[in-house]
């Protein structure tokens, strides 16, 4: 699905979730393989927090099965509650410690074929960003996973960033596959749900990636945050305006400090006016501050928590284990595997 259909779609599901969000179940994660940062928190991060609330079956996946280095697996807990994600509601898991999920990639695997997988734009980024000198296999099938992932808990709505769009039609050709082949209908076809910032960037006017090392991570403390937005790439105009196709560098710290603000990124742009690039830089400073200082000093009470932490994946790991399981259970029997 391209994104302006995704975004139209997106639209649409909003419409249904203002309606009434309980028949939604969500599954997002973020891989383990750096801090977390403002990608994440307007790509998605924000997103299930706000359907968290409004009623929707959260869950929210530590990949730790997809981590290429060695990371401390536990390591976006504390982000996850800082942000408001609530375990009484939100069942936060790691994929290590849910085998059944897991299990699920064998047949999936079978309905998919390599050319697919090839073709995938973000598995060829994110093979040309990883440094890696050989694709693994794990690589190659990652968005295989995902969709073991997605489809383990039924999920059918998955707030990501633009950059997923790709991976999530494979989990939905993974699902349609599956149905047809077994003549069941076992797994539904998940929709993307796209935030007002798909595409973030980072300090270079690339992707903000924690891989990219061009990220304003959310655990930064408000000096490291004023350094890194002094730092990022502008143009040579003076006026402030938004218009992220000519202009996407200055847009986009437009757009951040309109989505920190809560407001217009036109209305932004119009106050600043000819004030410069410094006059922006400043605003976007402050704005992003003021959001985090609370999500930061949550952070650092959790950090000190560690136990706390471990027992809410603990329970998160054994609530997702028995809907893995159940799931597993249908899928075998919808293959005749029934002994
Ligand atoms: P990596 O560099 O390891 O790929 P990443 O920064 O791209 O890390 P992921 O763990 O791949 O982060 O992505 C987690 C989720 O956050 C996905 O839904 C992804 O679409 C979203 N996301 C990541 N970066 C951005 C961004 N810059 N803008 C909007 N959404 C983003
Ligand atoms: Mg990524």
């Amino acid at each position: 699905m391209n994104t302006e259909l995704a975004v139209r779609r997106s639209a649409e599901l909003e419409a249904l979730i203002g309606q009434d969000a309980a028949p939604f179940r969500i599954l997002t994660g973020d891989r383990p393989t750096g801090p977390l940062h403002l990608g994440h928190y307007f790509g998605t991060l924000q997103n299930r927090v706000r359907l968290q609330d409004l009623g929707a079956e959260v869950f929210v996946l530590i990949p730790d099965y997809q981590v290429l280095t060695d990371r401390d697996t536990a390591e976006h807990l504390d982000d996850y509650l800082a942000i408001g994600l609530d375990p009484a509601r939100t069942v936060i898991f790691a994929h290590s410690a849910v085998p059944a999920l897991n299990q699920l990639l064998l047949p999936f695997l079978s309905l998919v074929s390599v050319a697919e997988l090839r073709r995938n734009p973000t598995v060829k980024d994110e093979i040309a960003h990883s440094r890696q000198q050989a694709v693994s296999g794990l690589m190659l099938t990652y968005p295989v996973h995902q969709a073991a992932d997605i489809l383990f808990c039924k999920a059918n709505l998955v707030p990501v960033g633009q950059d997923q769009l790709p991976h999530l039609e494979i989990t939905r050709l993974v699902a349609r596959r599956f149905n047809s082949r077994y003549g069941a209908a076992v797994f539904p076809e998940p929709d993307a749900l796209l935030s007002s910032a798909p595409l973030l960037l980072g300090t270079d006017g690339t992707k903000m990636s924690k891989s990219r090392g061009n990220a304003i991570a959310l655990a930064a403390s408000a000096d490291e945050t004023a350094r890194l937005i002094r730092g990022a790439k502008t143009d040579a105009e003076r006026y402030i305006s938004y218009d992220p196709q000519r202009r996407p560098e200055v847009s986009n710290l437009v757009l951040l400090a309109a989505l920190a603000l809560g407001r217009s990124p036109y209305d932004v742009a119009a106050d600043l006016g000819t004030g410069g690039a410094a006059a922006l830089k400043d605003t976007v400073t402050m704005a992003v501050n003021e959001l985090l200082a609370p999500v930061r000093a949550r952070r650092a009470e959790y950090a000190r928590d560690l136990g706390y932490v471990r027992r809410v994946l603990r329970e998160g790991n054994q609530r997702a284990e028995a809907i893995a399981g159940a799931t597993l259970d249908e899928v075998r029997t919808a293959m005749g595997m029934r002994y």
